[in-house]
C-alpha cells in the first residue's frame, strides 16, 4: 500500500535552514545551540527554562476549533510539565510551536508530501524542531491530535491506563527536544483496545485520543443486511422473492443474492446512502448474523456463501466508487458460515474483516487469511483480545494480555495485508493493562514488536519508580509467564509483588497505582474463592465478589457491570436479591457501597492476601524426557487389568500411535453427535508422522459427514514407527473406535497437556523409570486415586486442600514399575516422569531412554 513509503524515522527532510541568524525576538526567543551542526541533525529546540516558556504555541488564524482546542491542550500539558505558562496565540507558524493541518500554514516551506485526499493517509503527520520552533502538523485534524501526544509522549508524558491514576506528567523546568519525524501508522484503523459498550465512554475516548488509537479513516462493517431489508421495507414487502429460500418459505434476514432486482436494490440503496452524507467513506454490506441462507437452485450455482456475500459486496463497492465522490469502501467480515475464502475475486475497496473466533469451515486463521489475501482482498481483522464471558477478567487468559500473542499476530497480520484491526475487550485493565497499552503503539509500528522489552521497561519505570522491580515480576506472571499454575498461586504471588513495592515508595502516585492492582487482586481472590465454592457457600462468595467490585468499580481494573449483572456470569446457582440488583441506586441497594478504601483496608487486603494464598513451593525437581517415543514393550512390563478413557470427545484431539511397520490405520468415526453443531463440516481425520519432513500430514481423510453415522476410515503411512492422530470435528462431538492392539498414548505434561484427548472418567497408566523418587505433577481438581506398582493407593487427590501440584515418594521396589491414576477426571499433568498415560503397558510408548536404561 502506498502508505508504506517514506516509513517514520527515516530523515527524508534535509534541512537547509541554518538557524544561526534567528531573530530572538520571534515566538522563541532563544536560538537552539545545535544550529551549526549537519543540516540532516533536527535542531533542539528549548521550550522552557528555569520555569519560563521560551516559544507561544502558535494556531493559524484561519484554524479550527478542534485544532485550537488541541493547542490549548498542549500549552496546558507544557505548562504542567515545565511549571511554566505557556499561550496559545495566532501567527504563520515560522516560529514558535505551531499545531495545525498542513494548509494552515502557507508560509512554511515544509517540503513533507501531505496527502489529505487519501483516505488512508490521513493520520500522517510530521514533528520537527528548528531554530525558532518546531511544527506539529498533521495531513488532517485526526493527525493534528495525534501529533500532539505524540509530542507530549516524547517529553516523557504518559496515560498508561484511563484513569487519573495512570497518567504520568513528568517534572522538568528545562524543557528542550530535537525531533524530525514523519509518522504514518501501519494499522488504518486501529481499534484495539476500543472499550466496551457499558463503560466510561469519556475516559476511553481520553485515553485512545492521547494513545493514538483514533483513526482519521472509519470503517463501516457491521451486519448490515437487517438494516437493509428496515430500510427498504416496502419493496422487500412487494417482492418477497428478494428474500433467502429457506426451508421452502422466502423468509429470515438473508437475501437471494442470485435475484439481480436484489442486487440492484442494495446497489441503488447503498448509492442513496453515500449521496446522502458524501462525507461517509464506507458502507457495510455485510450479512447479518447466523444462519438461514438461500437454499435456491440459482444462488447454489453462485458458489460458496462467501462468493455470493462478495459478489454483492463488489457490485455495491463498484457502484459507489462511480458516485464521483471519491473513494469509497465497503466493509465485511469472513466469519461464520462466509469465512472461508471465496472462489471469485473482491475488489479492490472491499475490505474484508477476518474474524478470529468464530470461524467455521475448519479452517484455522492462517489460512483464512492468506486465503482472502490471495483473492485480493484488503484485509482487516476482528479481534477477540477480551471477551468477559470467556475470561471473567482474571489474569493470563486474555489474548490482549498476553504479550506474546500481540507481538506475533499483529505484525503477522499486517504482514499478509491487514490494515483495519477492530477487536473486542472489556474494561481489564487489570488482568490486560500492559497489553492493552502496548496494541496500539504495536499497531501504529507493527515493527515495535521487535522492541517490547524496552516499552515494558519505559511502562514499569515511569508508572512504577522506585517499585519497579517487584513490579516486574507482576507483569512477567500476569502478561508473559504461560506455565501451569494454580489460580492460589497466582493470586499469592500477585499481594508478594504487591507487598515488596509498596515498602520500596513513597510515591503517592505510585502508591495509588499500587492499590489500584491491590483492589484487582482482592478481586482474583474473591473470584478464586466463589469459583471453587459449592453448595451453601458459593451464595455468599458470590455476594461477596460483587461488593467489592462495586465499590471498586471507578479504577476500571475491571469490567463492573459484566460483573454485577448477574446473567453475564450465566451463574444459576446463585441469585441476586430484588433488593440488590443493579438498578437499585445507592444507598437503597445494600450490597452498593461507594465508601473509600482506607489506608488501613488495603494494608489488611495485602497481608491477609498473603497469608491465604500460599505461593507453590515444588519439592520436586522436574525432570526432562524426549519426545522420541517407543513402544514399552522391551521393558516387560505386567500384565493389567486395561484402563478406560473415552474415544467421544470434540475439537482439537492428539493420540500417539504406533505402526511396526508402514501401513494402514482402520479407524470407525461417527461424527455429529451434537446435532445443532452439524453445520461444522466433516470430521478432519490427519497422520503425521516424525520423518515427513514437509510437516504435512501423511494421510488425511475427509469422508465423514457430521450425521450420527459410523463410518470406516483408513489411513496409510509410508513409515514405520511413531506417529501422531489427530482428530477434528469443530466442536462437534466425534466418536472414534480404534484398531485393537494399536499402541496408544496420550501425552500428559505442562507443555502437551492432553487437552479435549481426556474428558469424562478415565484410568490410565504410567511409567515411573528406575531410580526415580518422586512422582510430582499439577493437577486441575481433586478426583482420581494415584496407585503404585503394586496397586497400593500412593495419593487419593481428594486428599488434597487444592487443586495445584501435588508429590508422592517412590516408595522401595516400586520404580520401574507400572503406576495407575484411577477414576480421575480433568488433567493430571506429569512433571517427574516420562508424561505418557495409556490403558497398559502393551499400548504404552515412552522415551527411547528410558526404554533403553530400563531395559531388563
Ligand atoms: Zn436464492
Amino acid at each position: 500500500m502506498a502508505h508504506r513509503e517514506n516509513r517514520r524515522g527515516s530523515r527524508i527532510w534535509l534541512l537547509s535552514v541554518a538557524c544561526a541568524a534567528a531573530s530572538f525576538t520571534s515566538a522563541c526567543r532563544r536560538a537552539c545551540p545545535l544550529t551549526e551542526k549537519a543540516s540532516r541533525t533536527p535542531a533542539e529546540t528549548r521550550l522552557a527554562e528555569g520555569g519560563r516558556a521560551l516559544c507561544n504555541v502558535v494556531v493559524a488564524p484561519n484554524s479550527s476549533v478542534r485544532v485550537r482546542a488541541d493547542a490549548g491542550e498542549l500549552a496546558d500539558y507544557l505548562g504542567r510539565i515545565s511549571g511554566a505558562s505557556f499561550e496559545v496565540v495566532e501567527g504563520d507558524g515560522t516560529s514558535g510551536i505551531a499545531v495545525g493541518v498542513h494548509t494552515d500554514f502557507p508560509a512554511l516551506a515544509t517540503g513533507v508530501a501531505f496527502d489529505g485526499g487519501a483516505p488512508f493517509l490521513r493520520d500522517h503527520y510530521a514533528l520537527r524542531s528548528h531554530a525558532n520552533g518546531v511544527w506539529l502538523l498533521g495531513a488532517s485534524e485526526q493527525a493534528v491530535t495525534h501529533a500532539v501526544w505524540d509530542f507530549l509522549h516524547r517529553l516523557g508524558y504518559r496515560l498508561f491506563f484511563p484513569t487519573d491514576t495512570w497518567e504520568v506528567v513528568p517534572a522538568t523546568s528545562d524543557l528542550r527536544l530535537a525531533v524530525d519525524a514523519q509518522e504514518k501508522p501501519d494499522y488504518v484503523t486501529r481499534q484495539a483496545p476500543r472499550g466496551a459498550p457499558w463503560s466510561n465512554d469519556a475516559l476511553w475516548s481520553r485515553w485512545r485520543t492521547r494513545n493514538r488509537v483514533e483513526s482519521a479513516f472509519s470503517l463501516s462493517t457491521g451486519h448490515a443486511y437487517d438494516g437493509i431489508i428496515r430500510d427498504c421495507r416496502e419493496e422487500f414487502d412487494r417482492h418477497p422473492e428478494y428474500r433467502a429460500l429457506v426451508g421452502g418459505e422466502r423468509r429470515g434476514s438473508k437475501f437471494c443474492i442470485s435475484n439481480p432486482g436484489l442486487r440492484k436494490l442494495v446497489v441503488d440503496y447503498s448509492a442513496r446512502v453515500m449521496k446522502d452524507d458524501p462525507q461517509r467513506e464506507s458502507f457495510s454490506a455485510d450479512p447479518s448474523d447466523g444462519g438461514g441462507w438461500c437454499e435456491c437452485k440459482p444462488c447454489a450455482e453462485m458458489g460458496s456463501v462467501s462468493d455470493r456475500a462478495v459478489t454483492l459486496a463488489n457490485e455495491v463497492a463498484e457502484a459507489i466508487n462511480r458516485l464521483g465522490l471519491g473513494p469509497k469502501y465497503v466493509g465485511i467480515y469472513a466469519y461464520n458460515q462466509h469465512s472461508p475464502a471465496p472462489a471469485v475475486r473482491v475488489h479492490s475497496n472491499v475490505v474484508v474483516s477476518v474474524a478470529t473466533s468464530f470461524i467455521r469451515g475448519g479452517q484455522s486463521v492462517e489460512q483464512l487469511v492468506e486465503g482472502w489475501a490471495a483473492r485480493g482482498a484488503v484485509l482487516g481483522v476482528r479481534e477477540y483480545h477480551d471477551v468477559f464471558t470467556w475470561s471473567h477478567d482474571m489474569p493470563r487468559r486474555a489474548r490482549g494480555g498476553d504479550i506474546d500473542y500481540l507481538t506475533r499476530t499483529i505484525p503477522y497480520f499486517y504482514a499478509h495485508g491487514a490494515r483495519f484491526m477492530n477487536s473486542e475487550n472489556s474494561d481489564s485493565w487489570g488482568a490486560n493493562g500492559l497489553g492493552y497499552w502496548l496494541s496500539p503503539i504495536l499497531l501504529w509500528d507493527v515493527s515495535a514488536a521487535q522492541r517490547v522489552d524496552a516499552y515494558v521497561e519505559d511502562f514499569l519505570d515511569k508508572a512504577f519508580g522506585a517499585a519497579k522491580a517487584p513490579m516486574r515480576d507482576f507483569y512477567t506472571l500476569l502478561n508473559r509467564d504461560r506455565s501451569v499454575r494454580t489460580p492460589v498461586d497466582v493470586t499469592g504471588r500477585m499481594y508478594r509483588a504487591l507487598e515488596t513495592a509498596r515498602t520500596l515508595t513513597n510515591d503517592p502516585k505510585v502508591g495509588a497505582r499500587l492499590d489500584d492492582l491491590v483492589l484487582y487482586t482482592r478481586y482474583t481472590e474473591l473470584y478464586n474463592t466463589y469459583q471453587a465454592a459449592s453448595g451453601g457457600t458459593r451464595q455468599a462468595a458470590f455476594e461477596a465478589l460483587w461488593r467489592h467490585t462495586y465499590r471498586m468499580r471507578d479504577r476500571m481494573m475491571v469490567h463492573t457491570a459484566a460483573v454485577c449483572l448477574r446473567e453475564r456470569f450465566r451463574d444459576q446457582s446463585v441469585t441476586l436479591p430484588k433488593e440488590a440488583a443493579w438498578e437499585v441506586p445507592e444507598p437503597q441497594n445494600p450490597w452498593k457501597s461507594s465508601a473509600p478504601f482506607t489506608r488501613q483496608e488495603l494494608a489488611a487486603l495485602v497481608s491477609g492476601g498473603i497469608a491465604d494464598n500460599p505461593v507453590a513451593v515444588l519439592d520436586f525437581e522436574p525432570v526432562a524426557f524426549s519426545s522420541a517415543l517407543v513402544p514399552a514393550a522391551a521393558l516387560n512390563l505386567p500384565e493389567v487389568a486395561p484402563g478406560t478413557f473415552s474415544l467421544r470427545g470434540r475439537n482439537m484431539r492428539r493420540f500417539l500411535v504406533w505402526l511396526d511397520k508402514p501401513g494402514s490405520v482402520e479407524l470407525q468415526v461417527t461424527g455429529g453427535l451434537i446435532r445443532g453443531y452439524r453445520d461444522r463440516g466433516n470430521v478432519k481425520v490427519s497422520l503425521f508422522s516424525p520423518l515427513e519432513a514437509t510437516l504435512e500430514p501423511v494421510a488425511y481423510d475427509e469422508s465423514v459427514p457430521p450425521d450420527g453415522e459410523t463410518r470406516a476410515v483408513t489411513l496409510r503411512s509410508p513409515y514405520a514407527g511413531l506417529h501422531t492422530l489427530q482428530v477434528s470435528d469443530g466442536g462437534d462431538m466425534t466418536e472414534l473406535a480404534l484398531p485393537k492392539g494399536l499402541p496408544v498414548t496420550v501425552l500428559s505434561s505442562l507443555e502437551t497437556p492432553p487437552g479435549p484427548a481426556l474428558t469424562g472418567r478415565w484410568t490410565l497408566y504410567f511409567y515411573v523409570p528406575r531410580a526415580t523418587k518422586v512422582v510430582g505433577g499439577f493437577t486441575h481438581d481433586r478426583l482420581g486415586t494415584l496407585r503404585d506398582g503394586e496397586g497400593k493407593v500412593a495419593l487419593d487427590f481428594s486428599t488434597l486442600k487444592q487443586a495445584g501440584y501435588f508429590s508422592v515418594p517412590v516408595p522401595a521396589g516400586q520404580d520401574g514399575a507400572l503406576w495407575k491414576i484411577e477414576n480421575a477426571s480433568g488433567h493430571k499433568l506429569l512433571m517427574t516422569v516420562p508424561p505418557c498415560l495409556a490403558r497398559s503397558g502393551k499400548e504404552l510408548l515412552l522415551p527411547r531412554e528410558v526404554v533403553e536404561s530400563d531395559r531388563r
